[in-house]
């Protein structure tokens, strides 16, 4: 007999568990499920833009016993020596996934939602009920089912999104150190095949993390390598590494990095944050937007409770709008950003005209991010 929930999340990373905590405020009977144990490190920037603050207050989530560090500065540099500073018109803050990722699942679990620790291996949608089963044999009946279970998983596989048979030619290298940096400071630096950010987290841990195109990054023997030959052709990144203590004792690295366009409903499954499509980590805005879609999913989850008349494809159509009217324009922005990159001579025209024109630079950061996330549309 399938263990029932009105509402079925998958993957307890920032969407799935913001999503868990708002739906959980609404009165709805809530499980997530959830493949790893909490805490855990994961590859991430760790930079969040303040535009999530508003909404996270409402949830009842504070973050200051976590001692963020606070960033309102950024630095943009390229291996040839070009160099372009700024300020973050919204700023940001920089903590830890081991410790964000783990606060809120603490939180969700005293609020009350069901938190199952089982990896899900499918999901078939019939007669108007999801029934999700887990690798360890548990099926669970659901009424909804969002999916938050990140950039790629086996899920997808069974599903058969589209994106999933299609190249995904990055990897990403993420790990902690002990250094002298700014506390204020985000700083962006490209190499051949990649970039890199680099930015202080709680507890005067420096969080460094680069993604790295696969055809590059197999010419080199290990890791230690490629940053050497490659990382190290960008002369500012080089000092940083070189004057870094690392604290990890390896790097944690992921690979099959896609950014094909992917859909926000699919299957009946409303999906969150990276499961409904990746915005090139270069915008820093993964993890606002990944909050931000928890937030329509639920209002819009809330809505459709009380219109008894509405049906399932009305919440799909008005979920696939909402996230489109968001979050389209950035990830498009995010792909024109990383163009730059793929090219020095362009590249460097671009941080050019950045360094000259500051209004130029202002309006892209606008554009790769969203205003404040207020609650009065709720
Ligand atoms: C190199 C790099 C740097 C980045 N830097 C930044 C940055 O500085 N700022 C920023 O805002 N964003 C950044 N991002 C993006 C950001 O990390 C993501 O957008 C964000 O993590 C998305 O959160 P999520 O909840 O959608 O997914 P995730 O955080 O990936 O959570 C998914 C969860 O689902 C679980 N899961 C997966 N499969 C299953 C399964 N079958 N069953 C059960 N559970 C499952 C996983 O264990 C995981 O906990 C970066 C991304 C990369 C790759």
């Amino acid at each position: 007999m399938p263990l029932q929930a009105e509402i079925l999340i998958i993957g307890g990373g920032l969407a799935g568990l913001t999503a868990a905590l708002h739906l959980n405020k609404l009165g709805f009977e809530v499980a997530l499920i959830e493949k790893s144990v909490y805490p855990h490190h994961k590859v991430c920037g760790e930079y969040i833009s303040n535009e999530v603050l508003p909404y996270l207050n409402w949830l009842g989530i504070d973050l200051r016993n976590l001692l963020p560090t606070q960033i309102n500065k950024l630095q943009f540099t390229s291996a040839s020596g070009k160099q372009v500073n700024t300020s973050l018109p919204l700023g940001g803050f920089g903590i830890s996934r081991h410790s964000i990722d783990n606060y809120l699942y603490k939180l969700a679990i005293n609020n009350g939602v069901n938190v199952i620790h089982q990896k899900v291996d499918q999901v078939t949608f019939n007669e108007n009920h999801f029934l999700v089963e887990t690798t360890s044999g548990t099926s669970f009946e659901a009424r909804y089912v969002l999916g938050a279970y990140g950039k790629r998983s086996a899920v997808d596989i069974k599903l058969e999104r589209k994106f999933i048979n299609q190249k995904s030619p990055y990897l990403a290298i993420k790990a902690h150190y002990r250094s002298n940096f700014p506390n204020n400071l985000v700083s962006l630096n490209s190499f051949p095949g990649g970039y890199c950010g680099v930015s202080k987290v709680e507890n005067d841990v420096l969080n460094v993390c680069y993604l790295a195109s696969y055809e590059s990054f197999k010419k080199h023997k290990d890791i230690e390598a490629y940053q050497e030959n490659v990382l190290y052709q960008n002369k500012n990144l080089k000092e940083i590494l070189q004057e870094a203590e690392m604290i990890f004792d390896a790097p944690l690295t992921i690979s099959q990095i896609s950014f094909q366009q992917k859909e926000p409903v699919h299957h009946h499954i409303l999906m969150l944050g990276d499961t409904a499509g990746l915005i090139h980590p270069l915008c820093g805005n993964g993890m606002a937007m990944a909050i931000h879609s928890a937030k329509i999913a639920a209002e819009l989850l809330a809505k459709h409770r009380l219109n008894t008349s509405a049906d399932r494809f009305e919440l799909e159509k008005n979920y696939t709008l909402a996230w489109k009217r968001l979050f389209s324009k950035r990830l498009q922005a995010g792909k024109v950003l990383a163009s730059f990159l793929k090219n020095k001579i362009v590249e460097d025209v671009a941080i050019n005209i950045a360094a000259k024109f500051p209004a130029v630079l202002q309006k892209m950061i606008k554009y790769t991010h969203g205003k404040p996330i207020t609650i009065l549309d709720l």
